[in-house]
């Protein structure tokens, strides 16, 4: 790896002092720095200033109540999988947490920097040599796409696992910055867009996760290279809530396919029924439709649609087979 570019590190201890930070031209918000440090030394960007979020007491803590989970966003994942209040009856989170890359990640990235992790591609997180060699690409310093040369946009993954399990369970995010605080569903963060994914204006950045209460069972999956440490090539999280036999809630929630993890589009058309084989077929008939995998990874685009499908219908099953006596 390339060594790190000169910047000054700033470490406020209020959202009212971040936000004023924020406010200085080339600045950049940091939190475990496991994926931004990791780009910079790739001479992915250049901030004159880093501002460190991990000082800010609002940004901690996990708290639960009738309102649901309030998750800071400067909570390292290794602290959000084994809280109780998580653990116990948000298994899907605390299993997207424990899959995050190995201990040591854990122990150092945070939820904030999971939900804004960088869109990933192999012609992208390499290092600068590499990319100056090939001409760069259009997501930063060139001007084609090595994936898709005619296209218009760049089709790099969202690769973080947390926000598919957060999808799934409804979760909202509450965002500081110059024009105040505002809360929105975690979903509209998020654009397809791999060169700009994330809905935030300069100088925002994410407070708190909030997630309803009374979740419905719901389960985290995800395909990955290697099983020990790797981003998924496709993550699923399902939420199914039954009554007997029959579906009555279904939420199933992607990441790693697309420049945006998202919630799949017309599962309504699933309720009603069991989940039986024929059910489980139409669910990963509906997955397939909607995932993008693009030739971003080192696996063919078509395994990880294909793979995501196939998630999808066992997540279902194992929770339909759990749920029933
Ligand atoms: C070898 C390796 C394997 C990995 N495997 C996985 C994996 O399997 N799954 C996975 O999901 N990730 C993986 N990661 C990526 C990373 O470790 C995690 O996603 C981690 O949670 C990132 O959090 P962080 O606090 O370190 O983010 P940082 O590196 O500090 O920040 C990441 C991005 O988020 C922004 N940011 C940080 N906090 C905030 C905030 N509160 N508001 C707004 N923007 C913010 C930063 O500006 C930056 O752009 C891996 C990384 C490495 C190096
Ligand atoms: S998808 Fe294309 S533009 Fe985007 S990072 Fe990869 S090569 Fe670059």
């Amino acid at each position: 790896m390339d060594g790190l570019p000169e910047f000054r590190v700033l470490t406020p201890r209020s959202v009212a002092a971040a936000v004023a930070a924020g406010a200085r031209p080339g600045s950049r918000f940091v939190a475990g720095g496991t994926d931004l440090m990791a780009n910079l030394r790739h001479g992915i960007g250049e901030p004159g200033t880093l501002i460190d979020l991990r000082d800010i007491p609002e940004l901690h803590g996990i708290a639960a109540g009738p309102l649901g989970l309030s998750l800071g966003a400067a909570v390292r994942l290794a602290e959000l999988a084994e809280h109780p209040a998580v653990a116990g009856p948000y298994p899907a989170l605390a299993a997207a947490a424990l899959a995050v890359g190995g201990p040591a990640h854990r122990e150092a990235g945070t939820i904030g920097g999971n939900l804004c992790l960088d869109t990933r591609c192999l012609f992208y997180n390499r290092s600068a040599w590499w990319r100056e060699a090939n001409g760069y690409c259009m997501k930063h310093r060139g001007d084609i796409c090595h994936v898709a040369p005619t296209g218009k946009r760049c089709h790099a993954a969202f690769s973080g696992d947390l926000a598919a399990p957060l999808l799934a369970h409804g979760a909202e995010v509450e965002i500081a910055g110059p024009h105040g605080l505002r809360r929105q569903p975690l979903g509209d963060l998020y654009a397809e867009d791999g060169a700009a994914h994330l809905l935030l204006a300069p100088g925002e950045f994410l407070l708190r996760v909030l997630v309803p209460p009374d979740p419905w069972p719901a389960a985290y999956a995800k395909a990955r290279a290697r099983g020990a440490i790797d981003f998924p090539l496709a993550g699923v999280a399902v939420a199914l809530r039954l009554e007997g036999t029959g579906v009555t809630g279904l939420r199933v929630a992607l990441t790693g396919t697309n420049s945006r993890p998202f919630l799949l589009a017309g599962t309504d058309a699933l309720l009603g029924a069991p989940v039986d084989a024929g059910w489980r077929e139409r669910l990963g008939k509906l997955v397939q439709k909607q995932v993008s995998p693009m030739r971003t990874t080192l696996l063919a685009a078509q395994y990880r649609r294909r793979v995501a499908a196939a998630l999808a219908e066992r997540l279902a099953g194992h929770l339909a087979d759990a749920a029933t006596p």
